[in-house]
């Protein structure tokens, strides 16, 4: 028997605690405490982590503050589309999606390329015709908006940037709508520009069987263009599990792929034998070598759980039967 335990991240960049107001960071922790305790239904049912995993990430995309799902960032053209995966440590089976758009929980359809196909990735319009054959419901555009991801957008074309949605980005402060007034032409804030940050998903747990297993969901970058894809759907960049420990990223995919930051957990373990924790922080030491920016969070068989960042911030937390933590700042 092993100890259940349920990580979540939603997100990692420029976080810090005076460009928050107490509403806000009340709101965050609401949709982190929400997914904790919706994966954790799971795990205490005698669910499976994989079961659990999908929980939380599932209600993560609900929730309109973090980037994915309902949420997601903008690319170039004005469009949101989403890449997520999932993977299961004790049988190493994976599903994946990359570029799909209208789709409530992509978490789910990563579920299906892994319980009804013999792929683990499908792509773009692909996945589209997987997921309408699997009867899957499209919702409308409206339901994905946000005006602050629109605002980051218009921010990141006028300065011609490719941007993590919380990495220097200068959104406007809470949920409600930016008078017009302190709008610029270019449709920028111009004043009060309190930072927003918010980000990908994702979840690590381990049932009570010592079984592992991760998922990851994200809209990806701010203004990405030509069907850029980045670490996410990535099995062993932005994703991994296997029987030693279950890992989700957050951070500049590219450097994540460079770096295959999530394997890289897995590996340091398995070659090097060390703890889950140090095999944890020198891939974090690794991606900063490289100069990438972002964070993790893993777990292994024995319920240990560790959330290292290189970055300001990064929005986190974990349930065990002793309870939940949540942590936003450094
Ligand atoms: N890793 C995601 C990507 O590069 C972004 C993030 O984690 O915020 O698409």
């Amino acid at each position: 028997m092993s100890k259940p335990i349920l990580a979540i991240h939603g997100g990692a960049g420029t976080v810090v605690k005076s460009s928050m107001t107490p509403a806000l960071e009340a709101e965050y922790r609401s949709g982190l405490e929400d997914a904790l305790r919706k994966g954790w239904g799971v795990l205490e049912a005698n669910g499976t982590a994989l079961d659990a995993v999908q929980a939380a990430v599932t209600a993560l995309e609900d929730f309109p503050l973090f980037n994915a799902g309902r949420g997601s960032v903008f690319t170039h053209d004005g469009r949101q589309e989403m890449d997520a995966s999932i993977m299961d440590g004790s049988t190493l089976r994976a599903g994946a999606v990359a570029e799909v758009r209208n789709i409530r929980n992509p978490i789910l359809l990563a579920r299906a390329v892994m319980d009804k196909t013999v792929h683990v990735l499908l792509a773009g319009e692909g996945a589209m015709q997987f997921a309408a054959e699997q009867g899957f419901a499209l919702e409308p555009d409206e339901y994905f908006f946000t005006e602050h991801r629109w605002l980051q957008l218009q921010d990141a074309i006028s300065s011609d940037r490719v941007q993590l949605d919380h990495a220097g980005s200068p959104p406007y402060e809470g949920g409600a709508a930016v008078p017009v007034s302190s709008i610029g032409t270019d449709g920028v804030v111009l004043s009060d520009r309190t930072q927003k940050p918010i980000g990908t998903v994702g979840a690590v747990a381990c049932d009570s069987q010592g079984r592992l297993a991760a998922a990851t969901s994200t809209g990806g970058m701010t203004n990405k263009k030509f069907g850029r894809v980045g670490d996410t759907p990535l099995i062993g960049a932005g994703t991994y599990a296997n029987e030693l420990c279950a890992v989700s990223c957050t951070g500049h995919g590219e450097y994540f792929m460079r770096a295959a930051t999530a394997f890289d957990v897995a590996a340091r373990m398995a070659y090097k034998g060390l703890s889950l924790e140090d095999a944890a922080n020198e891939t974090v030491s690794q991606l900063t070598a490289i100069g990438g920016e972002g964070g993790l969070i893993a777990v292994d068989k024995e319920g240990t759980v560790t959330l290292p960042f290189n970055s300001e911030g990064m929005y986190r937390g974990s349930i065990t039967d002793s309870g939940i933590k949540i942590g936003i700042y450094k």
